[in-house]
Order: structure tokens, then C-alpha cells, then sequence
């Protein structure tokens, strides 16, 4: 049986979606005769701090972006990323190189910018030289760390991911531009608004903004549902909140009265439906948030972003007139208020020209792609050869 390891972490809530979304393809397309795995690698296999990375990323994004931007300056010199890795692999050797060794997959994808080089040096140190692959999941703009030149293939979904890519010093040869993986649950026919809504508790007839702050809630989400609330009244308006894991804001949220109806949910793991209910999404420009919206065709207001990776997702939105960013509450209400005016014949448009933006096929090619890699490649006993107890590990 074919094993495909694909190592992902929960830092947001997008590298998991994107995890899935290949797994559950994979799946269809190979039912049993693969086993796909899918790892938090650096929660459950590295050390600390490595392992604290998820707990910390959604505070250091919102309070400290000193320390954030410091995460992208570190790495984007080569020798600056060559020190790190020559002082973290000796320390993961025995965590993730062991984890790795125990699995001793087919073929290994990271869908995360820090799952790429030092797995790679890790498998090859326990004599693994499976194929591997990265499929990038930001959108607009990445960290240095995606592109690893000795990868097989990588995945990108936008130009610009693309030319990061050659800028970082990747072969044109090992770089596809395919788009992002989705679930396809996003789009799938038969997803009938008025039932939906009903399902959902959604009130059947009112125009609808669903509010999303990523996977971790992120972001001023309490004033702009605020706001929201006071501007949609005027067009007889509802609005859905998803709160992600963000578990503080969802009981302020729910606990509130509000001028009409507000619905209030934690993490959800049915996020095509809420979509389809809805009319327009608000949110923080995460990639993955934006593309299902797209493949769903839903009008996007973006109320923040974060410094580094999303900032080319808010020229992607505004130049391709798919939605509109504001990060004053006020003006979000305003703008929403417009758009669900009804007879806002600009709301059509908008969420025509965001289906055409869509690359519904996105999962199936990238999925494809990387079954490829390893049609082409000697069958598994032939490749693996006698394990080595210590192989010398890498840099490049
Ligand atoms: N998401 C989800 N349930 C939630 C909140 C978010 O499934 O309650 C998913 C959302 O559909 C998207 C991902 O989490 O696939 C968020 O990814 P994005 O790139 O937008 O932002 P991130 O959280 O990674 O910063």
C-alpha cells in the first residue's frame, strides 16, 4: 500500500483546510489503496518552543509584530536560514527524524512554510529519498521558507508565489502553478440557499454577512459585528459570526443582544454551508477564506490582514473586483449595508467575477501532480536500500 505523509501544523486554520482538502482527493481517487497520513509535525514531533508554535502564532500576529516580522527577516537571508537549520536539525533529529523514520512514507508534502527543508534533510538522514512535494497555501505573498530548491515540486497558487519561488532559487522545472487546494465540498452542486439556511438557524429572507477571523478567530471581530448589526438593520439583514478557536470571543458574542439576528458559532467544520447561506463574507484576508469564497462566488469585504504573508491578498481582492478592504468598522457596515441592499445589482458582479477567479479543479490537478510524482519513481523496496544508523545531514 502506497503511504503518503502530509505534514502540516495548526498555526491558523488554513494549512489544516489544505491538509484535508489533499487527503480527502487522494482518497477518492486511490481509495485503499493508500494510506494518507495527515501530522501537526511541529506541535506533536518537535521540541520546545518549536512545538508552542501554534499556541503562539495568533498572539505574536495580533500583539507583537516585531516578533513577527523578525520571522520573516531571519529566514530571508540564506545564511541567516542555513544557521538556523544547522542549529535546530541536530535537536529534531531525534523527535521529527524519529517520527519520520517510524513512518517511512512514499511520498511526503508539506502544506506549511516550516515543514519543507528540515524534513527533507531528516528524511534523507534516515535513508528515505522518497519523493517530496510543497504545496504552498498562501496566496498573495509568502515566507522564504516555502520554497526549498530541493523539493520535487511545488505547488503555488498565484504569479507571484510563483516568482518567489524562482527568486528563492527553485528550478522552473519543479514549479507548478495550479492554485489552492479546496475541499471540494466549496461549490459542490445541490447547495440550495433557502434550505440551508434553515439547517443553519439562519432566518430564511434577511441578507446575510458571514463574519470570519481565519482559524483562530483573529481580529476586531466584536466591533465589526457591532457594526455590522447597526448598519444591516436598515436593510432588514442578519449576521453569522464564526469564532473559529477563538473561544473568548465567541461567549462575548453570544452572550449580547442584538438589533437582529445574530448567529454565533466556535470552529465549524462545515464552513461550504455557511458560505452558500450566506451573501457576502467578511473576513481577514487569509488565502484559504478567500479562494472558497471565490469558488462559492461570495463578494469578500477584507477587514485586516496579516503584515507579510496576506498583504498581496488585499491587491488580489480590491484590483480584481471581487470585494473591498476597510479596517474601520464603521465603513465595513456602510460598504456591507450597500452591497446587501436589495436590487444591488454591483453584488452579482461582484460574485460573477469571483466564480471566475475560482479554480474549482485546483485539488484534483495538485493532487494529480503529486500522484505523478510517485508513478514515476522505482517502486518503493527498490528505492529504500539498508537504512543507515547516522547519515551526515545536508545543508543547501
Ligand atoms: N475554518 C474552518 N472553521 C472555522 C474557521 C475557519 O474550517 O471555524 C477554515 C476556513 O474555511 C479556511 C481556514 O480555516 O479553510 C482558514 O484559512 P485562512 O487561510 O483563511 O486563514 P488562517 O486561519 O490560516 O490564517
Amino acid at each position: 500500500m502506497l503511504k503518503i505523509l502530509i505534514g502540516m501544523s495548526d498555526t491558523g486554520g488554513g494549512h489544516r483546510s489544505a491538509a484535508e482538502s489533499l487527503a480527502a482527493v487522494i482518497k477518492q481517487q486511490r481509495g485503499d489503496s493508500v494510506e494518507v497520513v495527515v501530522a501537526d509535525l511541529l506541535s506533536n514531533h518537535t521540541f520546545w518552543p518549536l512545538n508552542q508554535v501554534r499556541h503562539a502564532y495568533a498572539p505574536v500576529v495580533t500583539r507583537a509584530p516585531s516578533l513577527w516580522k523578525l520571522s520573516w527577516w531571519l529566514p530571508e537571508a540564506t545564511w541567516r536560514w542555513k544557521l538556523l537549520q544547522r542549529s535546530f536539525l541536530p535537536l529534531l533529529r531525534g523527535p521529527l527524524g524519529g517520527y519520520l523514520r517510524a513512518q517511512h512514507p512514499d511520498l511526503y508534502i508539506s502544506v506549511h512554510p516550516l515543514l519543507n527543508h528540515m524534513p527533507l534533510r531528516l528524511l534523507h538522514a534516515a535513508g528515505n529519498y522518497c519523493p517530496a512535494a510543497t504545496v504552498v497555501t498562501d496566496l498573495g505573498g509568502g515566507h522564504p521558507t516555502w520554497f526549498c530548491p530541493d523539493i520535487d515540486l511545488i505547488t503555488v497558487g498565484s504569479q507571484a508565489l510563483y516568482d518567489l519561488g524562482l527568486q528563492r532559487g527553485v528550478p522552473r522545472s519543479r514549479l507548478r502553478l495550479l492554485g489552492l487546494p479546496v475541499n471540494p465540498r466549496f461549490g459542490a452542486p445541490g447547495q440550495d440557499q433557502a434550505s440551508l439556511r434553515r439547517a443553519l438557524n439562519l432566518a430564511e429572507g434577511r441578507p446575510t454577512a458571514l463574519v470570519i477571523g481565519g482559524g483562530e478567530g483573529m481580529g476586531p471581530l466584536a466591533e465589526i459585528t457591532r457594526a455590522l448589526a447597526q448598519a444591516l438593520s436598515a436593510v432588514g439583514g442578519q449576521v453569522a459570526v464564526i469564532c473559529g478557536r477563538n473561544e473568548k470571543l465567541r461567549a462575548e458574542l453570544a452572550g449580547q443582544d442584538w438589533p437582529l439576528p445574530v448567529v454565533v458559532q466556535g470552529f465549524v467544520r462545515n464552513m461550504s454551508e455557511w458560505m452558500a447561506a450566506s451573501d457576502c463574507v467578511v473576513t481577514k484576508a487569509g488565502p484559504g477564506t478567500i479562494i472558497e469564497a471565490c469558488i462559492v462566488g461570495r463578494p469578500i469585504m477584507l477587514s485586516d490582514f496579516i503584515e507579510g504573508q496576506e498583504t498581496g491578498n488585499v491587491t488580489y481582492v480590491v484590483e480584481n473586483g471581487i470585494g473591498a478592504f476597510s479596517r474601520e468598522p464603521e465603513e465595513i457596515g456602510r460598504i456591507v449595508r450597500g452591497w446587501l441592499t436589495p436590487g444591488n445589482a454591483g453584488l452579482a458582479a461582484m460574485s460573477l467575477r469571483a466564480r471566475a477567479m475560482a479554480r474549482p479543479h485546483a485539488t484534483t490537478d495538485i493532487t494529480n501532480a503529486l500522484l505523478n510524482l510517485v508513478n514515476r519513481r522505482t517502486p518503493r523496496r527498490d528505492r529504500r536500500g539498508p537504512v543507515p544508523k547516522k547519515r551526515p545531514l545536508r545543508l543547501t
